[in-house]
């Protein structure tokens, strides 16, 4: 998307493709009003200037024909108070999709441009209402699914990650001031590598890697916590995630190793999203199908925040379980011994005794013994300390940059304390700043560009 095309006007249908109650229409640049006066009618004459910010009743009309095509209510909204900051106006008719098709081709025979996807929020940028940060907050707004996620996003859309940011970015612009002060009068001022400059380098630094390491929140807010159910063939697995899920998702039967795929779906427990994961029995596969359902298994227990690791407490514990047990040490987990309906015949101290500290639950899946309990305790276990916040970071590109800023930091407190010259140190805190350019979108590229509005609709 280049510059030249902020002389354009553009028109695009705002509201999403299909049949609604009403379709919006929305026209941004120098000539939105008078393209949309070739369009619209008002019911009334309108002597003097268009009224500004007010919904104006009217039809739809083709100028060449003469032809009515909607009723509708037109709002201008002149430059700068407007969501791009430039002149717009938005048209709500009916929702037809032939009529708004009809309406933008109209506009565009009128001298506007059709609408590149994320334009209007491109041109917010490109006028400096907002910067990348609040860009990627309106799209993962448009995008939320979940209520938190839409709570973080509108939050960032206000500006609350950017000032944050901002804050960072005044921080590291002061520090620069004070080593080149220090640099270039090094004899009268002394406002060299003291205290006070190492002091702000470890607290940009750190404001970094808080913001940074919200990501994983972020994530959470954004795909769920993913949390995978393993153990061995037949011991339920199938049967919990039926249980958790309260229906018949997989399949269930009393025969080891009937789980070869990986079923994957979504459960809100408290506000929380949670994607849990069923899947093939950890254990030495019986044919070739299966066995590449036990290898993706263990990538899968391995990308997961959590895992539901279940034991067959009916069963005695065999060397298989233990060494299956062991091989999750060190994990975020909740160890299930499951089938308590029955008899129980595992050693649960011996079991115990492999993963201490963890988390263990007696349930029956079969009956659901102990999964309201689960659910419970589940989002506690696996993401632990979670409080939300309107900084959590949502997008990759903000967290890769900000691990940048934290690393270039750390360069730069190493440099001062192993005695390098101001100057050396000053370097490293360019290129934080320079980072955070590229984080607000102060410096961005085209890429930048095309990799952020690219993924917006057409209307936003
Ligand atoms: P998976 O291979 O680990 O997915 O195990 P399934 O969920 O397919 O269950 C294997 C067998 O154990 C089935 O016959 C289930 O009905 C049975 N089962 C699962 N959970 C329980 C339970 O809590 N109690 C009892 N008695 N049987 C269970």
């Amino acid at each position: 998307m280049d510059r030249a095309r902020l002389q354009d006007t553009i028109i695009a249908v705002s509201t999403p493709p299909g049949i609604g109650g009403l379709g919006v229409l929305r026209l941004s640049g120098p000539d939105s009003l008078a393209i949309a006066r070739h369009l619209f009618v008002p019911a009334k004459t309108i002597t003097g200037s268009f009224p500004s910010r007010t919904a104006v009743f009217g039809k739809v009309v083709d100028g060449g024909t003469g032809r009515v095509l909607d009723e509708a209510f037109m709002t201008f909204f002149p430059a700068p108070r407007s969501y791009t900051r430039e002149d717009v106006v938005e048209i709500s008719c009916h929702g037809s999709p032939a009529v708004l098709e009809e309406t933008v081709r109209l506009g565009v025979a009128a001298g506007a441009k059709p609408a590149l996807p994320g334009e209007f929020t491109l041109r917010a940028y490109f006028r400096g209402r907002i910067d990348i940060l609040q860009a990627e907050a309106v799209q993962s707004l448009i995008q939320a699914e979940t209520l938190e996620q839409a709570q973080a996003a509108i939050g960032q859309v206000r500006g609350s990650l950017s000032r944050s940011v901002s804050r960072l970015r005044e921080k590291l612009v002061d520090l620069m001031a004070r080593i080149e002060a220090g640099i270039e009068f090094s004899d009268e001022v002394n406002a060299g590598s003291g205290p006070e400059i190492r002091n702000l380098i470890l607290d940009g630094r750190e404001t970094a890697g808080k913001l940074a390491a919200s990501y994983e929140t972020g994530r959470a807010i954004r795909d769920g916590i993913r949390v995978a159910i393993a153990g061995r063939p037949n011991v339920g697995k199938s049967t919990l995630f039926n249980a958790l899920l309260g229906r018949e998702r997989a399949i269930v039967t009393p025969y080891p190793g009937t789980t070869r795929d990986f079923l994957s779906e979504r459960l809100a427990v408290g506000g929380t999203n949670i994607v849990l994961t069923d899947m093939a029995g950890l254990a030495k596969a019986r044919d070739p199908l299966e066995g590449e359902g036990v290898k993706r298994g263990r990538v899968l227990a391995d990308e997961a925040d959590g895992i539901l690791l279940i034991l067959d407490a009916s069963r005695p514990d065999t060397e298989d379980d233990r060494r299956l047990v062991e091989g999750f040490r060190g994990r975020k987990l909740i160890l299930l011994f499951n089938k308590i309906d029955l008899p129980v015949k595992i050693g649960r101290r011996r079991i115990l005794s492999l993963l201490p500290g963890a988390t263990h639950l007696d349930v029956s899946a079969l009956r659901g013994d102990g999964v309201g309990e689960l659910k419970e305790i589940m989002s506690g276990v696996f993401a632990p300390g979670r409080k939300f916040s309107e900084d959590v970071v949502l997008h990759l590109r903000q967290k890769l940059l900000l691990e940048e800023i934290e690393r270039a930091l750390g360069r730069a407190l190493e440099r001062l304390d192993s005695g390098f010259s101001d100057e050396i140190t000053a370097e490293e805190v360019r290129a934080a700043l320079d980072h955070v350019g590229r984080l607000t979108g102060e410096v961005a590229s085209d890429e930048i560009l095309d990799a952020v509005f690219g993924r917006f609709c057409v209307g936003k």
